[in-house]
């Protein structure tokens, strides 16, 4: 009974699991902010850094972290995964009761920690946030995100709120569920919405990036939509289907007009009409063809069944 006890004792009450993508000024600012904030809440946490392949010294940072405190742990991955795949691979690691993420840029602030803590608590197993305002974010960022998740909603059968953050707390039960799921493109505001259980959102205000510059370019944006729409939805398909349809009724419609004008003696040089046709029609081929082959990219990528990642150095102290 009491080897159960120590057992139990080991298992930190909370994991902070944070995606690092070249953020050596980062995170010495967030490990100050953050230790007090969890030292405060609780007897026992760990913090896991997981390295996704930054080529400066973000992961020497860590190791210094976690001479300094046993609670601290670092994984760096082989090369530069991406940001939700590191998320993954810092869930792999994590131990505790509960997992929170967050970014190491401080634009998830250490201080909302406790009341998704409590949220926790008062029995919900996952507690999402959404951010009020970026205050860094620029207009093209906060339109384009708005669309996306507008088109999203309205494509897929899943509710993703639009602003909303991978800064959650998940419990032990949901962290299980999410690293159950074997999917590559992973889009992991989409799976944590469709995985269900007792959720909650809370809101924050996310203050500019404390330094460096966001890791989302544009393309990078444009490739996380599209894992968006494409992993939840299969409508896209079908709305080149009835693209399809649609032109070619109004082809069969066309070509009677036609006719009926020939035998008319109406004939006309036609030379505009069949240049619109072939563009109309060229254009809405080469679309559903573009749709077709994200899916089938999508699938390639899956039956390849290739690990999400590989870890090439690990920190971790083992006198505690
Ligand atoms: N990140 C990562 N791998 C990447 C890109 C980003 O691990 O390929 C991390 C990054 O270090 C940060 C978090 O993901 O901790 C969010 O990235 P960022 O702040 O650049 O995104 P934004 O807040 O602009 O959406
Ligand atoms: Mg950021």
């Amino acid at each position: 009974m009491s080897f159960n006890n120590n057992v139990m004792k080991d298992i930190p009450k909370i994991s902070v699991v944070i995606p690092l993508f070249n953020e050596e000024n980062n995170i010495r600012q967030l490990y100050d902010e953050l230790i007090p904030v969890l030292t405060k809440l609780v007897n026992n946490y760990e913090i896991i850094f997981v390295d996704d392949g930054s080529r400066d010294g973000s992961f020497e940072i860590v190791k210094q972290f976690s001479l300094e405190n046993k609670s601290i742990k670092g994984i760096s991955l082989s090369r530069n995964f991406g940001h939700q795949i590191a998320l993954t691979a810092g869930l792999h690691q994590a131990k505790g009761e509960t997992v929170i993420t967050m970014d190491a840029d401080l634009q998830h602030p250490p201080n909302l920690i406790p009341e998704l803590y409590k949220l926790y608590k008062n029995g919900y197993d996952i507690v999402n946030t959404i951010r009020l305002d970026t205050a860094d974010a620029g207009i093209f960022k906060k339109f384009t995100s708005n669309i996306f998740y507008k088109l999203l909603n309205y494509l897929s059968d899943i509710k993703i709120e639009p602003a909303s953050a991978d800064f959650r707390l998940m419990s032990r039960k949901a962290v299980d569920a999410f690293i159950s799921i074997n999917e590559k493109d992973r889009f992991t505001r989409g799976l944590v919405s469709w995985m269900g259980f007792k959720q909650v959102s809370l809101d924050y205000f996310a203050p500019p990036r404390f330094a460096g510059k966001s890791k989302y370019t544009i393309r990078r944006m444009f490739s996380f939509g599209l894992d968006g729409i494409t992993s939840f939805s299969s409508k896209p398909l079908r709305i080149s289907f009835y693209f399809g349809i649609s032109v070619f009724v109004f082809g069969i419609i066309y070509a009677i007009f036609a006719i009926i004008n020939y035998f008319h003696g109406m004939v006309i040089p036609g030379w505009t009409s069949n240049l619109v046709s072939i563009l109309l029609i060229g254009g809405i081929q080469l679309v559903s063809i573009g749709i077709i082959g994200e899916y089938i990219a999508r699938i390639f990528n899956e039956v390849k069944a290739r690990p999400l990642y590989f870890i090439k150095d690990k920190v971790e102290r083992i006198d505690n």
